[in-house]
């Protein structure tokens, strides 16, 4: 008997949910072989858990307030640090021997599996400082112990940015690089059209950073395709794609 493998998200309220759904979803397709597990706090409504069911192997509710003593004792000191912790949960998954945390306003282009032959902690530069991570997508390996260490870090030293990536890139300062088609910023890659199109067909998963995500947008079923918010004409192609799984797939479910 050997431990399963998994993919990880989280979603805090049903808006993320969807995202997850969509995420689900999209790596069925492109046949990955790993599980899915998905954490959601009890915001989430029990329409959309169903929904989750359906797609993601297991669904673990977590309650930041519920989550342990010592959890507790560090977001009494550091409340801002909410949806943090809850993220960092990921680390108690202990059934599972290897995982990939993805945020869920990520889509998935192609099969990312082989994510999965990197050890902890595998990540993608972030496109705002390239030193760091980007905390959307990481290979990790679930403890209590480095679960513990966290918790014990972001109550002494807190996180830099105040969010989960500031966090981690204090905890795995030698992080091991993987290509940005393991995590491509649809947003950044009009910065450098060349190198989008050379490589941009090798995109693996895509992350919709920002403000506005997926499902914020409008999409029109007359024409099938989502009127873009103002500034956001760029990413049409992958919100287009992200809204036909949503369309075909999630939206016949939704109550
Ligand atoms: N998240 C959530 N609820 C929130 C904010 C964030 O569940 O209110 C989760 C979700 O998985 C999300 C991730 O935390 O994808 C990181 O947040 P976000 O993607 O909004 O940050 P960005 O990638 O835009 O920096
Ligand atoms: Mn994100």
């Amino acid at each position: 008997y050997t431990m399963a493998e998994a993919y990880v998200t989280l979603a805090t309220n049903d808006g993320y949910a969807i995202g997850a759904l969509v995420l689900g979803h999209s790596l069925r397709c492109n046949h990955t072989t790993k599980d899915l597990c998905i954490m959601i706090t009890p915001a989430v409504s029990m329409a959309v858990r169903s929904l989750l069911d359906s797609v993601y192997n297991k669904v673990v509710v977590v309650d930041v307030l519920d989550s342990g003593d010592s959890a507790h004792l560090a977001l009494m000191k550091r409340p801002e640090l909410g949806v943090t912790f809850t993220k960092l949960h990921c680390w108690t998954l202990t059934d599972y021997s290897k995982c990939v945390f993805l945020d869920a306003d990520i889509l998935c282009v192609q099969n990312p599996d082989d994510l999965f032959t990197h050890p902890e902690l595998t990540a993608v530069c972030d496109v705002g400082w390239p030193d760091c991570f980007n905390s959307g997508v990481f290979v990790f390996v679930p403890s209590q112990d480095t679960y513990g260490r966290l918790l014990s870090m972001a109550e002494t030293t807190g996180s830099f940015d105040g969010g989960d990536q500031g966090l981690l890139n204090s905890a795995f300062p030698n992080w091991h690089r993987v290509s940005f088609v393991y995590n491509m910023v649809a947003s950044a890659t009009y910065t450098y059209l060349p190198a989008y199109k050379q490589y941009g067909a090798n995109a693996k998963l895509i992350h919709f950073l920002g403000a506005m995500k997926p499902w914020q947008h409008r999409y029109d079923v007359g024409s099938g395709s989502v009127s873009t918010a103002p500034g956001y004409t760029h990413l049409a192609p992958y919100l287009n794609s992200w809204w036909a799984i949503y369309q075909r797939l999630v939206q016949p479910g939704v109550p």
